[in-house]
């Protein structure tokens, strides 16, 4: 009697990407209630309801994209060729404070969807907000993914607390647990964006719930140097201290870690994804991958979002990742085709702990396989002396575009190059239609320096006013004297090395940002401190009196990146450096408490003394009464008052 089947596929070139890479050329794949019933030389053993003849065609297991953020490829080229910081901090980051919604979600993802079962891939490990979304839109695709709903310390635009996020991860992990091809999880976004406790109860609850735990670990230099100096050791052992590994982990990227910290992951069980385009595309660098599948560690290949990459292609990925692999290490032989392609099926679904469900052809596993045309003009002639030959074959000559059909838990998504599930026209249309809405609100803010300050986020919108005079002095003497005379009482003193960079921009109505750094120095000219601000000052005085001015518009922020990240994002016309000694006196002097700076220029190095006085105020009013109690200060500090310049000391 034969077995009924529900699929056979049959004059196959079946890889079977399995432990011992088993080929069966020809061969057939019978399938039955999504699973693989049995694999090989196949005859009349089985009675299928459907039979199709592959033609010699390749069958293969789906791929596997280990790490990834479907949504954002509604965010596919918005901004590249930018450092880290200033394309996640800058762009991606208040982008999607403004515009992700579960409906963004939900179309950002099946068009994910659309491209990945175009390119091969049956199964995706995701990360994003409003996971809720992303898993019903790929359940709806009939696509497999690992979806770990996003908890960090910011405010994020599916909760405004990490109490919040973790308390919805909860609710969707429930939710979602036991589906046929959704695996829920939950994704602390990377320990730089992660507070130890934020780390703790997401393990805490991958635990309690038994489901992985998907993050981002040691992508950059920079995160490792910044663990070094924060707790006193790189990223691996930090997160091990917090016991993060208690969870099943999948870490992205791995990129900084060293022999020692291979080894806990491997002995941690935690799965890597390696995301070369991503990585390179960020000149974060190129993970050790050789050195870790050499160590053990199950590494899988990702893509990594579409906002970092720029498509969701895997094939290319895979090629990137056997050619990075020996270009850094100098060396040809390392991470040959065959095993670059077992790091995007088999290898890639332990990564992202689906392993025992998919990844290879196997009798047992869910059905996810895909039918590859290996006989274009690109990937003629074929060989068949040596067996690798055709994982030589897929891993540098096939292109995505070969793949003709997709199965995943048994079901057709893609036949002869048709998508069964999602609509494509629409959903062309409709990512169209959102790219219209971002670019209108990059462009409104882009006009505008004080909203591009506020959009990185902490900056006060706080507009004060203050009245102030400059004066050259010639020497210190006649100021430290009448300083300690009887008409000034001298409140508070201090000294410090003060460093300005001042950004312009072409539209003099957008003012002027200072970056300044200030370092306090004690009695001994010893650093004690330092601090750095950020002042944006509008470009109007709102009126003269005399030699004294009234400004206006300032807006203060503190700075938490470096003049390097400040350039790249505001991108100024024109900057100036400037470097003076400064020491300030908070002085009373006819019942108005007063700023006396007594600067000396160091950069550009002329020397110069001036001497500024300066008051905040309220009105008009006020600024007139303090111009004349100014005009007087002065002349008791011994700067004439006639000898005032109006226009700062350095001509910016
Ligand atoms: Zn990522």
């Amino acid at each position: 009697m034969p077995t009924p089947c529900d699929l056979l596929l049959s004059n196959a070139h079946v890889l079977t990407m399995d432990e011992y890479f088993t080929v069966h050329a020809p061969g057939s794949v019978a399938i039955a209630g999504g699973v693989i019933l049995a694999v090989g030389n196949l005859g009349a053993e089985y009675e299928p309801a459907e039979t199709m003849d592959c033609k010699g065609r390749l069958v293969m297991p789906g791929l596997v994209n280990a790490h990834t953020h479907a949504p954002m490829t509604l965010l596919r080229g918005l901004a590249d060729d930018l450092r880290l910081d200033v394309w996640l901090l800058g762009y991606m980051m208040p982008v999607e404070r403004a515009f992700v919604s579960p409906d963004f979600v939900a179309l950002g993802t099946k068009l994910a969807c659309a491209e990945m079962i175009r390119s091969g891939t049956t199964c995706f490990a995701d990360m994003y907000y409003f996971e809720d979304a992303v898993a019903e839109a790929t359940a709806a695709a009939g696509l497999r993914a690992l979806c770990a709903q996003t908890v960090l310390k910011f405010p994020a635009p599916d909760a405004p607390s990490f109490e919040d996020s973790l308390a919805a991860a909860r609710e969707f992990i429930t939710r979602w647990k036991g589906h046929p091809l959704i695996v829920p999880a939950v994704a602390p976004h990377a320990p730089y964006t992660c507070t130890v406790e934020i780390l703790r109860a997401c393990a805490e609850l991958a635990s309690q719930l038994d489901v992985p735990l998907h993050t981002h670990l040691a992508e950059t230099a920079l995160e490792v140097e910044y663990s070094r100096r924060e707790h006193g050791m790189p990223v691996i052992p930090w997160v091990m201290k917090q016991r993060l590994f208690d969870a099943r982990v999948l870490a992205a990227h791995c990129v900084h870690v060293d022999e020692g910290e291979m080894r806990a992951l491997k002995n941690a069980c935690v799965g890597v994804a390696h995301n070369p385009t991503s990585n390179l595309k960020l000149g974060s660098g190129v993970a050790p991958v050789a050195k870790m599948l050499q160590l053990g560690v199950a590494v899988g290949i990702g893509t990594d979002g579409a906002a970092s990459n720029n498509d969701l292609d895997m094939f290319e990925e895979t090629r990137l990742a056997a050619l990075l692999a020996k270009g850094v290490n100098g060396d040809p032989t390392a991470l040959p085709a065959r095993e670059a392609l077992a790091m995007a099926t088999r290898t890639g679904a332990r990564a992202i702990h689906l392993g025992d469900i998919t990844g290879s052809i196997e009798p047992g596993k869910r059905a996810d396989l895909i039918v590859v045309d290996i006989d274009q003009t690109h990937n003629v002639p074929r060989f068949s002396r040596d067996p690798s030959a055709v994982y030589s074959q897929i891993v540098y000559a096939t292109k995505s575009t070969d793949v003709v059909d997709v199965i995943c838990d048994g079901k057709w998504l893609m036949r002869e190059r048709k998508l069964l599930t999602v609509d494509e026209d629409a959903l062309r249309a409709a990512a169209r239609d959102m790219a219209r809405r971002i670019d209108a609100f990059l462009i409104q803010r882009e006009r505008s320096v004080l909203q591009k300050l506020i959009a990185i986020g902490g900056a006060a919108e706080e507009e004060s006013f203050e009245v102030q005079v400059k004066a050259r002095l010639g020497s210190v003497d006649p100021v430290l004297p009448a300083l300690a005379g009887d008409e000034i009482t001298v409140i508070r003193a201090v000294h410090y090395h003060q460093y300005d960079t001042y950004f312009f921009f072409d539209d003099p109505d957008q003012g002027r940002l200072r970056y300044r750094e200030d370092e306090f120095l004690d009695e001994q000219n010893n650093v004690v401190s330092a601090r750095a601000r950020l002042t944006l000052t509008g470009p109007s005085r709102e009126a003269a009196f005399g030699s004294v001015l009234l400004f206006r518009s300032r807006f203060f922020a503190p700075a938490a990146h470096s003049p390097r990240f400040y350039r790249e994002y505001f991108k100024p016309s024109r900057e100036r450096e400037i470097e003076k000694d400064r020491r300030r006196w908070l002085v009373a002097f006819r019942g108005v408490q007063f700023y006396v700076h007594v600067d000396r220029l160091v950069n550009p190095h002329t020397g110069d003394l001036f001497l500024e006085v300066k008051s905040r105020t309220w009105s008009r009013r006020d600024a007139q009464d303090k111009a004349i109690i100014i005009a007087e200060l002065l002349e008791l500090l011994g700067a004439r008052p006639d000898e005032a310049i109006a226009e700062g000391y350095v001509e910016l």
